[in-house]
């Protein structure tokens, strides 16, 4: 399996540190983040070293995935909340600081101050549609 020497979620796919496990799978590992940002707080990990998700191959993917929903139904089960989000950083200027790819699994209510929504703006005429050529090239 792919494993990187300095990566942290690598250590803790081969207990090398401790975690909180909540599920595992031969492919897939998910446990409690060690700093919540709210009670419930999982983190869903391929077990193989994969730094982001543009890199990761479908089929494990796929297979992270069905994991992400099954943990997704667990926690927002076993936690009272009302919502929950998943979030996928990318890349550190999107506020990913383990480079070895996950899913925060993060329960939500109304009110709770977490984060608010995000900034959003509109596109001036034209050019959602000039980006969304770009990114089809690329397809
Ligand atoms: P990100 O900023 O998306 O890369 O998130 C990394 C997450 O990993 C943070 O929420 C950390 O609290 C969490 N984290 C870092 N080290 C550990 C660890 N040893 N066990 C559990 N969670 C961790
Ligand atoms: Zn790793």
């Amino acid at each position: 399996m792919n494993t990187k020497d300095d990566c942290i979620f690598c250590k803790i796919v081969a207990s090398e540190i401790p975690s909180v496990k909540v599920y595992e799978d031969s492919v897939v590992l998910a446990f409690m983040d060690i700093g919540p940002i709210s009670d419930g707080h999982t983190l869903v990990i391929p077990k193989e070293h994969v730094e982001k998700l543009d890199q990761c191959r479908p089929e494990l993917m796929a297979q992270v995935g069905q994991a992400v929903v099954k943990v997704a139904n667990a926690v927002s089960k076993a936690i009272p909340s009302d919502g929950y989000n998943v979030l996928c950083n990318n890349g550190i200027s999107a506020g990913q600081l383990v480079d070895h790819m996950h899913f925060h699994i993060i329960p939500r209510n109304t009110d709770d101050g977490v984060f608010n929504r995000w900034p959003a703006y509109e596109y001036p005429q034209g050019k959602a549609q000039k980006l969304a050529e770009k990114i089809k090239e690329y397809l």
